[in-house]
């Protein structure tokens, strides 16, 4: 029992969150480097080639040379063992994308210096408030031009609405980027362009009161590092490990990921400011993650990794106690059946590795005969369930019909089946049959994974004419009268499989024209159960 408390003690799960670009690939690798995982940075996202060896299920991910699902990392480092979530960007962000902030603990949201806060950022920075995870900034590429650091905190706290708490501060940037000072222990960490790709290298450290400062760093950019420390002391909020752990207050660090800047300080205090996995809501009240029995929640759905066999992977993640192959665990969801847990995954850097045993805190995949619904728990304790998985806001729909008719059924199979693993979500058109199908998916790429897979796994073809509009809400009110729902022109109702109706609409200022024209309607974003 106390190596189980220990090993659960060590454990560390957070996803990394930011816009495309920003460099979150970059610094995960610097991460990987710290633990010893991988000995030479650059091999985490090998884009063309290299990249196939890990996840080539589908010939969607080789022809673009993108992954099309999340993959977690496992490595040690000073004594923690971490767990990273990552989340696709580009074309490939899902509605997986956004789950897997439901499997973290805590959230880095990495920001470029010279863009600021950017969309893909915005929105799942707001997953992240919705779950009251401690989030953790790092404005990187200093080495760069950046805009100004009280003006880029600035716009973290108008923008996305959370406090900031600058731990260390950049002086200068780009060509005159010279280090960044600590504000706790008031050193300074010299900027050095050597340390490319290793963990290796020397720091200089310099106090901030040692005269040597001047002509180390120069007299223009020693005053202006003073006057800011000055307006900093007395215009920024203080530290406060509760906001944080609550996710009220963000603590910001400065870096630049390609040169291995900033890197290592940063995962520190992290470490520091984090902790291992707390308890997790359920229907029964918080589960203890320290707890004898084990319990997991599934949170992705992976389909098809070998085309061979119509097989899928579900990823879960570890609550409570401790996880053994072959172990037998009861599926609440799946009318409290008995199963064995085989053939279990997890990612280790590059190579997925069958595990033996795994707890609170990691990531495991497990083979999936379709059985599995995002959502569902796993325990060997009494069952219970934990706290849902909303469904998120789709961006983008299209209506769908089978091009031969003949093959209706097989269309419904299809469609239904890749709603359940949760790649698209499926509705029609309100008070009106099934004879045409609306998909609203998060990313525009699943709209080709649906066709491709429609058309290899289920052998139908598809037509797909998209739909103008990008905002979909629920209806919160249960007793709403949807013909007397004042709307705009450009609204559409619809309702989802269970009957529940839904609105979409073209522009965000049509939601909220009909907020206003509609007394006490309640909208959201996120769907319940
Ligand atoms: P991701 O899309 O967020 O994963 O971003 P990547 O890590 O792939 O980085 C995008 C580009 O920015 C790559 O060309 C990186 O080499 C570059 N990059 C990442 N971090 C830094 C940095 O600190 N400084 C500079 N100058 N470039 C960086």
């Amino acid at each position: 029992m106390a190596d189980l408390r220990k090993e659960i003690e060590k454990r560390r799960t957070f996803a990394i969150i930011s816009h495309p670009d920003a460099g979150k690939t970059t610094l995960t690798e610097k991460f990987l480097l710290y633990g010893g995982a991988i000995n030479l940075a650059g091999s985490v996202k090998g884009k063309a080639t290299a990249r196939h060896a890990v996840s080539d299920w589908m010939e969607i991910e080789k022809e673009r040379g993108i992954s099309v699902t999340s993959s977690v990392l496992q490595f040690n480092y000073g004594g923690y063992c971490i767990n990273i979530l990552d989340t696709p960007g580009h074309q490939d962000f899902s509605e997986d994308t956004y789950r897997t902030l439901m499997a973290a603990d805590s959230a880095v949201m990495v920001i470029d210096g010279s863009k600021g806060v950017e969309a893909q950022t915005r929105k799942l920075f707001k997953v992240c408030v919705m779950r009251h995870i401690p989030i953790f900034t790092f404005i990187n590429k200093m080495d760069r031009d950046a805009n100004d650091t009280f003006d880029l905190l600035d716009e973290i706290e108008k923008e996305l609405g959370i406090a900031t708490c600058p731990i260390n501060w950049p002086i200068g940037s780009g060509k005159n980027f010279k280090g960044v000072y600590d504000r706790n222990t008031r050193e300074i960490m010299m900027f050095s362009d050597t340390l490319k790709g290793t963990k290796e290298g020397t720091e200089k450290h310099i106090s901030v009161d040692d005269p040597a400062l001047i002509a180390e760093i120069g007299q223009d950019a020693y005053d202006k590092l003073m006057e800011e420390i000055e307006l900093l002391d007395g215009a920024s909020a203080e530290f406060d490990q509760e906001l944080v752990t609550k996710g009220e207050l963000s603590p910001v660090f400065f870096g630049s990921a390609l040169t291995n800047f900033g890197v290592e300080t940063f995962l520190q205090h992290f470490l520091k400011m984090t902790y291992s996995p707390l308890p997790r809501k359920a229907d029964i009240g918080e589960v203890d993650p320290f707890g004898e029995n084990f319990s997991a929640f599934v949170f992705k759905i992976q389909a098809n990794m070998n085309k061979a066999h119509r097989d899928r992977i579900a990823f879960m993640r570890i609550c409570s106690g401790k996880f053994t192959a072959g172990m037998e665990v009861t599926h609440v969801q799946g009318g409290n059946k008995k199963i064995k847990l085989s053939q279990p995954q997890q990612m280790m850097a590059q190579e997925r590795h069958i595990v033996d045993e795994a707890y609170a805190g990691d990531i495991i995949g497990v083979f999936d005969p379709g059985i599995f619904s995002i959502g569902d728990t796993l325990t060997t304790a009494k069952p219970f369930k934990f706290e849902g998985i909303p469904t998120f806001a789709p961006e983008h729909f299209a209506r769908v019909r089978q091009v031969d008719t003949m093959k209706r059924k097989q269309f419904m199979k299809g469609m239904q089946q890749i709603a359940q693993e949760g790649a698209i979500q499926i509705f029609q058109e309100y008070n009106m049959g099934m004879e045409e199908v609306i998909v609203g998916v998060v990313g525009v790429l699943q709209f080709d994974v649906l066709k491709y897979r429609l058309e290899n796994e289920y052998n139908v073809e598809i037509r797909m004419d998209t739909l103008p509009y990008e905002h979909i809400r629920w209806i919160e009110n249960e007793d709403i009268d949807m013909d007397k729902l004042v709307g705009t022109s450009d609204m559409k109702k619809i309702q989802d499989l269970k009957g529940r109706p839904l609105l979409l609409f073209v522009n965000a200022w049509s939601v909220g024209m009909v907020l206003d024209r509609n007394e006490g309607l309640v909208l959201s974003e996120f769907g319940r159960e």
